[in-house]
């Protein structure tokens, strides 16, 4: 039997995830940035990008948030099948909420959840389904994988339900015609991490398509090769649209893109798309039955197991 993993320190472990979500831009992020600098023609695109990088120095070395749009806080918990939480889910859920709190305060974050109609503010960015926590298991494992995200843009993501003949042409389609919508007016801040969800019902392409921009590293593939293939094509043709960092004229408004399937119905095609925006963050951590916590921030969310195909 594993030992159970404390309460407390769910929670300072959350708190301190979200404050490196909050401060640090992740490695693969920022050498994808980088990249699109590199390539990038337009003068004022390549100056946007530039003082990007140096706004995430300044960041890390003030120790103070990289964007002061918080987002919306929220985390993605992975439990290995064998691991024990001191009071459960239940008293884990609370850990999460208390440490949302207390960061909001303590970084300090801005507080923006509000309630939709009144405008209630408890002032710590929780409330009725806020922080959102999503909830996936690993087998012959006794750790918690914890990944706090800041997800930003207020726009950028869409739903559009294709007909299977559609097919490849009519997702890059919807791709172009999302991008455009909202890259024209910078309103997702690019360059983005573009997720893609096809497939599933309705809510999974949603959810998938927000956790394949927020949850894969810039460089990873999607293991399956027709996919991958259509990830390097939809990334290449967003940045061919013309349209570049904050949407000014330029070529860099793709980092890259992800996507993620699920299996759907005969006769559709959902696709959800996501920006994770300029301000990309994320932090992870393995909490192990022993107490050890291994920070990283490669969420590592797309297993094997969360991939299954079978039965088993
Ligand atoms: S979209 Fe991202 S970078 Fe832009 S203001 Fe919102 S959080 Fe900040």
């Amino acid at each position: 039997m594993s030992r159970p993993i404390p309460e407390k320190l769910v929670e300072d472990t959350a708190r301190e995830l979200m404050a490196r979500a909050a401060i640090d831009i992740p490695a693969d992020y920022r050498d994808g940035v980088r990249k699109a600098r590199e390539c990038e023609r337009n003068r004022i695109a390549r100056f946007v990008l530039a003082e990007m990088e140096r706004n995430w120095d300044i960041a890390t070395a003030d120790r103070r948030p990289m964007c002061a749009d918080t987002g919306l806080p929220r985390y993605y918990v992975r439990a290995g099948n064998e691991a024990v939480i001191e009071g459960g889910f239940v008293a884990l859920e609370r850990a999460l909420r208390k440490a949302t709190a207390d960061a909001t305060a303590s970084i300090p974050l801005r507080p923006n959840r509000v309630h939709p109609l009144t405008r209630r503010d408890h002032d710590n960015n929780v409330g009725v389904h806020a922080p959102e926590v999503t909830y996936a298991f690993e087998p012959r494992a006794d750790w918690i994988d914890i990944t706090a995200v800041h997800k930003g843009g207020l726009f950028g993501t869409d739903y559009r339900m294709l007909f299977p003949t559609d097919g490849v042409a009519g997702i890059r389609r919807f791709f172009v015609d999302t991008l455009v919508e909202f890259g024209k007016r910078g309103l997702a801040c690019q360059p983005a991490i573009v997720g893609l969800g096809l497939g599933g019902s309705k809510d999974t392409c949603v959810r998938l398509g927000k956790e394949a921009a927020c949850l894969r590293v810039v460089g990873s593939r999607n293991p399956e090769p027709a996919v991958a293939a259509l990830e390097e094509e939809l990334t290449a043709l967003g940045n061919y649209v013309g349209i570049g960092a904050m949407g000014f004229a330029g070529t860099s408004l793709v980092v890259a893109t992800h996507i993620e399937v699920a299996y759907t119905h005969t006769g559709g095609l959902p696709v959800g798309m996501h920006s994770f925006c300029l301000s990309s963050r994320r932090a992870t951590a393995r909490i192990h039955s022993d107490g050890r916590v291994e920070f990283r921030a490669d969420p590592m969310w797309f297993t094997d197991y969360y991939r299954r195909e079978g039965i088993e």
